[in-house]
């Protein structure tokens, strides 16, 4: 395994750092953080950067980049305190080239190229959350005069604010056996949606959606009935890297800013970094901070070799996630009183904390692993 990155890789890295760099977009963030607003001024970066097609499938016209150069992409961009959360649309594209339709595919395609929010995914509800099953989910799809009426309640829908459709799971309220993915329109009147109150990753809107009779055609379901717990599955395990990645690019810029200040800051005369208490944090950050890259490089290369394990996908998550917030409480003590009051450690702080929820709690990961590690030993 080599990781010394190609000479294109390199220069996209720097091209990401200078702009970045150019537009000192810090203040920026602060703003749409305060404000809640989606940072369009870095979107319009992001696309200027060719990132919105790096990713997707060649087949489909993109470029078609590998699991190593978004982990380079994603450690550029959140070193510079970009909101990587915010990200990952492009996953969703190859689960609707494998198992949507001819008209879904030319409908959706086009806006992840534009880096616009093509569709929300809509799996929990109040009642479901990591256990989603006919026993938990209550939305019901119901066939009527040759439409399809979709009823229910949508817990934590992430960016569906910014999206005119919800990718649906849905029970039949004839077959409860049935789970089903359909193309819920949002911006219809018997749709209600309203942003959740949250602690952190505010760039990104989070949302109960209620559907009251929402109409729909047989056309707008997606994969084919019953599937609807499998058809997006094929993509958790890149899923679940890519929110390492996640967690891992926030670190280190936490990382970064906490070290730069303990050379900087002086107390009783000294830099605090000749503390030997403050280099037990630097020290505490970089171990996880290398183990973190040297873990997800290997796996990003197994993932572009065809080799990534669900154990592996599962214990990046696990690890990175975990660390990441490990890593940013030292960066926050380091800080002192900045850390807690306006630094853009504070902001990491807040956002980093769902990387331990969201995509698969941290629970599901261990289990997921520690059965696939035992089942190799049996
Ligand atoms: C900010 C945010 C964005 C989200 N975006 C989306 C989205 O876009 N679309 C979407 O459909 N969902 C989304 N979710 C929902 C997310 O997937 C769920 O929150 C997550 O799956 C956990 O479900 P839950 O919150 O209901 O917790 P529960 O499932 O109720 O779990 C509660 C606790 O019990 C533990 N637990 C549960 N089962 C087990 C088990 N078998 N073994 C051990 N421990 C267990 C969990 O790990 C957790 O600690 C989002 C959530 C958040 C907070």
């Amino acid at each position: 395994m080599d990781f010394k990155p190609t000479e294109e890789q390199e220069l996209m890295v720097q091209a990401i750092e200078e702009a970045m760099t150019r537009e000192n977009l810090e203040t920026y963030f602060q703003d749409c953080d305060k404000e809640h607003k989606h940072p369009k001024k870095w979107w319009d970066i992001l696309d200027e950067l060719g990132l919105f097609s790096m990713f997707l499938p060649e087949e489909a016209g993109g470029d078609g980049e590998g699991a190593v150069t978004m982990f380079l992409v994603m450690e550029a961009l959140g070193r510079c305190g970009g909101p990587i959360y915010l990200f990952w649309d492009h996953v969703k594209a190859d689960a609707l080239l494998e198992n949507g339709t001819k008209e879904q595919i030319d409908k959706f395609m086009p806006m992840f190229f534009e880096g616009k929010p093509a569709f929300a995914q809509g799996f929990s509800e109040p009642n479901a959350g990591t256990d989603l099953s006919p026993a938990t989910i209550s939305t019901t799809y119901t066939r009527r005069n040759g439409k399809v009426y979709i009823n229910g309640h949508k817990h934590f829908i992430s960016g569906a604010q910014d999206s005119d459709y919800c990718l649906t799971l849905a029970k039949n309220a004839e077959d409860p056996e049935q789970l089903t993915l359909w193309f819920v329109p949002t911006n219809v009147p018997n749709c209600k949606k309203e942003p959740m109150e949250k602690m952190g990753i505010n760039m990104e809107n989070v949302n109960d959606i209620w559907f009251d009779d929402v109409e729909i055609e047989e056309s707008d379901m997606f994969s084919f009935e019953g599937n609807g717990l499998m058809a997006t599955s094929k993509g958790f395990d890149y899923e679940r890297l890519i929110d390492a990645f996640n967690a891992y690019g926030q670190a280190l810029c936490a990382y970064e800013d906490a070290c730069r200040y303990a050379n900087q800051r002086i107390v009783k005369g000294q830099e605090i970094g000749r503390l030997q208490l403050i280099q037990n944090h630097i020290m505490e950050m970089t171990m996880r901070i290398e183990a973190m890259r040297n873990m997800l490089l290997h796996y990003a290369w197994n993932k572009d070799n065809g080799q990534l394990t669900r154990a592996e996908a599962s214990i990046a998550k696990q690890f990175c996630s975990e660390s990441a917030n490990i890593v940013v409480d030292h960066a926050l003590q380091i800080l002192g009183g900045i850390g807690f009051c306006g630094s853009r450690v504070s902001r990491i702080y807040r956002d980093v904390r769902i990387t331990r929820i969201s995509g698969g709690t941290g629970e599901i990961q261990t289990v997921i692993a520690a059965r696939q590690v035992l089942k190799k030993y049996r």
